[in-house]
């Protein structure tokens, strides 16, 4: 199975449409959905953040993650509730597509981000060598512009904190380091 068909099956936007939960409203990267554990007549919007697939509903508390959420409609084990989501296909679909889309930043500027993001790294021994084993010139690897991506958070939070000073504004940059 790919990476991403397993995120997908685990993704709170799979477990909303699962559960059939009424989606709202959309902001930024949450979706605001009908609380299911709300008292009816009294219920309040559930916020379900897309990023990081938690859940929390300001009125009644009730908070966790998306396998969590699942597990406590069905009353079910987070175990069980793990292997049923596995098994069956994800359902992907949400009018939150469009709304992450209006947050997502114009192409330019997002190339803007990219090209200063990508100024800010190096190549690192390793990857030069694999180039050149791989059959690139050094001239083709100054050419093409061949990076080394960080692999340690803390590289990662430093390039971010470095572009923020720069006078970039992240938000509704799509995260290409994860
Ligand atoms: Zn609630």
């Amino acid at each position: 199975m790919e990476d991403t068909e397993i995120y997908n099956k685990l993704s709170i936007i799979n477990v909303k449409n699962k559960l059939n939960l009424e989606e709202r409203y959309a902001k930024g990267d949450n979706i605001y959905v009908t609380c299911p554990f709300c008292y009816e007549g009294n219920q309040s919007n559930m916020k379900l953040n897309v990023t990081n697939d938690s859940y929390y509903c300001r009125m009644c508390g009730e908070s966790g993650f998306a396998i969590g959420l699942y597990a406590k409609i069905k009353y079910i084990n987070n175990k069980v509730a793990y292997k049923r989501l596995i098994q069956e296909e994800a359902e992907m679909q949400t009018e939150l597509k469009e709304i992450r889309k209006s947050v997502r930043k114009q192409d330019e500027e997002i190339s803007l981000v990219y090209e200063y993001f990508l100024k800010m790294l190096g190549l690192n021994k390793k990857h030069y060598n694999m180039l050149q084993e791989l059959g690139f010139s050094k001239e083709d690897i100054v050419k093409y512009s061949f990076k080394s991506i960080p692999q340690r958070e803390n590289e990662k939070t430093e390039i971010c904190n470095k572009l923020i000073k720069s006078g970039f504004d992240l938000q509704g940059i799509p995260r290409i380091l994860s």
